[in-house]
């Protein structure tokens, strides 16, 4: 007797999709079977999902829950905090959602970690994992304190090599610090996470087009350019190439030059992983000229058609492995507040529309296999962040994470009438399926637009970054 029998769905399996029966009991998948042959086994639930696409719950490796924005009057305020951002992540068929501490000199790095683990703790939906982001200067007492982080299930240290804009708050990590970063993460078995932008071009072009007086958001791109990304995906990628046993993930991707850097890399067997953002791949820097054109912007900034060809290639090829959201959600009034190259505000509320865009854009548009689709939103990115075969997969052991995607739910999103917040990018956009029914480990969490989750649901999931990951492009 099982708790819950998933039947006739169309399931993408590690071997490739095929219509099967899922057994769930507690929170595992404990078997598969052909259509129909466990049905008679007895289940508390049967689902019947004939015609549905069946796949692992969606994995989102870069979000920001309750990230400090600037509010009405100049004052900094929360974005939303972890249970409005998982309630909307597992509507969209997301289960896990990978979120950051941010350290700042003045704390430890395991102080820093208590503290966001007391934002999540019975205040999550979803389930969760966290990267812990450094800037310099560390110290040697911070850099002390990774071994035994990595070894409590926090692998991945994301480093910036850029302060992003002239007026907030640093972020910057030099590179010799990035180097000894490399160093620890290459013995402990870590991943290092890079946002990459060459730090003086982007201070450069903010002061020349401050000088030009063209300081309007639609110049975002001008100030974080193709050709930033170039130098800084190569420099940082030409340090790790000197630390034996470094391993690398490009965060949020955004131009040709990027995935150019990756992919020569990965050529020559080089550990490095990229992501880009839904974002980046649907839209570009035209969009900051449309009505409230902030809506589209994260940082670095959206680029033009010939990056979104090279993205798309990327994807394409397995050079780029994740697509992610880069979430940060806030009202749209909050969103529209900053209006200049140096205070608009980055993120989104892309993590509902993530799953069903990207099927639609991905697998009904562009002819991708479904299982490559699967890979790009879930299982490549349980791989590369040490959550795989825990999750990312539909397998016997796994947790019982699944989403139904029925085709008979296609509709125009209707930003109003999504979770997070009162407005979405991709307001009007075609979705080709929607979830029908999203489960987080064993528990059905929405089912039929209805949400049965509670605030106890969510757990912190340690990591390990494998072996493979990191010897060279596994994935
Ligand atoms: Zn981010």
């Amino acid at each position: 007797m099982f708790d819950l029998v998933i039947t006739n769905g169309t399931a993408v399996l590690p071997g490739g999709a095929a219509v099967v029966d899922i057994a769930v009991s507690g929170h595992a998948i404990v078997a598969i079977g052909g259509a129909g042959t466990l049905v008679p086994v007895g289940a508390t639930r049967v689902v019947d999902a004939s015609g549905q696409f069946v796949i692992p719950g969606g994995i989102d490796p870069h979000v920001h829950c309750a990230l400090f924005l600037p509010g009405p009057g100049g004052k900094m305020i929360g974005s939303e905090q972890p249970n409005i951002v998982s309630k909307a992540s597992l509507f969209g068929g997301t289960t896990t959602m990978c979120d950051f501490v941010f350290w700042k000199p003045g704390t430890t790095l395991t102080e820093a970690v208590k503290t966001r683990q007391e934002l999540f703790e019975t205040k999550c939906y979803s389930d969760y994992t966290l990267h812990i982001a450094v800037e310099s200067p560390m110290g040697p007492e911070i850099l002390a304190e990774i071994p035994g982080l990595v070894k409590a299930g926090y692998p991945t240290i994301k480093m910036f090599t850029t302060d992003i804009t002239p007026s907030r708050m640093a972020h910057l990590t030099h590179y010799g610090e990035i180097w000894e970063v490399l160093k620890i993460l290459s013995a402990e078995g870590g991943l290092a996470l890079i946002h990459a932008e060459d730090n003086d071009l982007v201070m450069h072009m903010y002061e020349k087009l401050i000088a030009e007086d063209k300081v309007g958001f639609e110049h975002l791109a001008e100030a974080h350019t193709v050709m930033s990304e170039e130098l800084s995906f190569n420099r940082v990628i030409g340090l790790a190439k000197n630390v034996p046993g470094a391993a690398m993930y490009m965060v949020h991707t955004s131009a040709r030059t990027g995935v150019d850097a990756v992919t020569r890399a990965r050529k020559e067997g080089f550990p490095i992983y990229a992501e880009t953002l839904h974002q980046y791949v649907l839209f570009n820097a035209e969009d900051y000229k449309r009505p409230n054109g902030q809506i589209y912007h994260t940082y670095p900034s959206l680029k033009y058609p010939e990056d979104q060809k090279a993205l798309w290639a990327g994807m394409e090829s397995g050079n780029i492995q994740c697509v992610a959201t880069d979430e940060v959600c806030c009202p749209l009034e909050i969103k529209l507040i900053g209006n200049r190259i140096d205070d608009t505000t980055g993120g989104n509320s892309g993590v509902e529309p993530r799953v069903s865009l990207m099927y639609t854009e991905m697998v009904t548009k562009r002819g991708f296999s479904i299982e490559h689709f699967v890979d790009l939103v879930s299982t490549n990115a349980a791989k590369i962040m040490g959550l795989y075969p825990r999750k990312g997969v539909l397998a016997v052991g796994s947790d019982a994470d699944i989403v139904l995607l029925d085709p008979k739910l296609a509709h125009k999103i209707d930003g109003a009438a999504l979770h997070a917040v009162d407005y979405s990018p991709w307001d009007g956009w075609d979705v080709s399926v929607w979830p029908s029914m999203t489960v987080l480990r064993g528990k059905i969490m929405v089912e039929g637009g209805q949400f049965n989750g509670d605030l106890s649901d969510g757990a912190f999931i340690p990591r390990k970054i494998p072996e493979e990951i990191r010897r060279g492009p596994s994935v």
